[in-house]
C-alpha cells in the first residue's frame, strides 16, 4: 500500500519511527479522519481547514500548504486506485527528538503520515439505531483541538463497549458535551439541540453540515447544551461523525428513547446527509 509520509509517497512497510517520537511519547500531535465514498472525499475542505486550526492551536508548523495537502490526499487515493467506501487517517506530530517536555529545536520537522483504509458504511446501525451509556466528561479544556491525546475518549468508549453499547455520551457539570468520538443531538417538540461549538467539544465536520440540513428542512437547531436528565424525555437522540454519519440512538443507560425506534427528524437528516454525500439511501 502506498502512503503519504512527510511530504512524499512511500510504501506502508517502509515507514518506521524512532521510539523517541513526540506523538508516541506525549501524544504531541493532531489528526484527521476523512470520509471517502466510492473513491471520492466527502467534506475534504472542512477537514483540511480543521487540521490547520488544530495545528495553530498547538503551535505546530505543518510542512505543507492547504492546497498542497489537498492535492496530495487526492493523489493518495489515485495511487491506491481507491474506488470503495473508506477513510483517510492523517496525523501530524511535533517530530522525532530526544524526550523532553518542551518543544524540540525549531528545525525539527513535523512527522506526518496519511493512509487510506476501506471502511464500509455502518448500514445496520444506521438503519436500526444504537445504544449508549452516559459517562462523566473528564477531558481537558481544549476539546476543539483534534489532539492525539485520546486516553479519556478511549476509556469512555471501552466502558461503552463493555456495556454492549456503541457510544459513551459525555456529560460535564450537568450538560451533555458530545460523544467519545461523535457529536450529540437531542430532538424535543420538533426542535434540535446540540452543545455550542465551544472549546468543550470538537466541532465536527458532519455537525457543520447538519446545521445546514436542519435549516433546509426548516427545523430549528439551537446550539444550547441539554442536560443528561433531558434525555429521558427526548423525542429523538442522534449522533454524528465522519464514520457514523447521522446515527440514531435508541437506548441510553438501558432505557429506550421514546418508542425505541429511530425518529422521523433523524431519518430526514440521514436522507439529507446521503443526498449531500451523493450516496445511496439505506433507510
Ligand atoms: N467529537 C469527537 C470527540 C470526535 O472524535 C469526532 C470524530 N472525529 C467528532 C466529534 C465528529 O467529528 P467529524 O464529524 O468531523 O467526524
Amino acid at each position: 500500500q502506498t502512503i503519504l509520509s512527510q511530504t512524499d509517497f512511500t510504501e506502508r512497510d517502509d515507514l518506521t519511527y524512532p521510539f523517541e517520537e513526540r506523538g508516541l511519547q506525549f501524544g504531541d500531535g493532531i489528526y484527521e479522519v476523512i470520509r471517502i465514498y466510492q473513491g471520492s472525499f466527502y467534506l475534504l475542505t472542512e477537514h483540511v481547514n480543521r487540521l490547520f486550526r488544530s495545528a495553530a492551536a498547538i503551535k505546530l508548523q505543518l510542512p505543507f500548504s492547504k492546497q498542497t495537502i489537498t492535492n496530495q490526499l487526492q493523489e493518495l487515493l489515485a495511487k491506491n486506485a481507491m474506488t470503495t467506501d473508506g477513510i483517510v487517517y492523517l496525523q501530524a506530530t511535533r517530530g522525532s527528538a530526544p524526550r523532553t517536555h518542551a518543544f524540540p529545536a525549531a528545525d525539527t520537522p513535523a512527522n506526518v503520515y496519511a493512509y487510506v483504509k476501506d471502511m464500509p458504511r455502518k448500514r445496520e446501525e444506521i438503519i436500526n439505531g444504537v445504544s449508549a451509556i452516559t459517562q462523566r466528561d473528564i477531558r481537558w479544556e481544549n476539546c476543539y483541538i483534534k489532539s492525539l491525546n485520546l486516553l479519556p475518549n478511549v476509556l469512555a468508549k471501552q466502558e461503552a463497549q463493555e456495556n454492549g453499547c456503541f457510544e459513551a455520551i459525555l456529560e460535564r457539570d450537568g450538560r451533555v458535551t458530545e460523544g467519545s468520538s461523535s457529536n450529540l443531538y437531542l430532538v424535543k417538540d420538533h426542535h434540535i439541540y446540540t452543545h455550542p461549538a465551544t472549546n468543550q467539544i470538537l466541532n465536527g465536520c458532519v455537525r457543520m453540515r447538519v446545521k445546514q440540513f436542519a435549516a433546509d428542512l426548516e427545523y430549528p437547531l439551537t446550539e444550547e447544551a441539554f442536560s443528561p436528565e433531558a434525555i429521558a424525555n427526548a423525542d429523538e437522540l442522534f449522533l454524528t461523525s465522519s464514520t457514523s454519519e447521522v446515527m440514531p440512538i435508541v437506548m441510553v443507560n438501558g432505557k429506550p428513547i421514546a418508542d425505541g425506534q429511530p425518529g422521523s427528524i433523524t431519518r430526514q437528516l440521514q436522507t439529507a446527509y446521503e443526498a449531500d454525500a451523493q450516496i445511496s439511501n439505506v433507510t
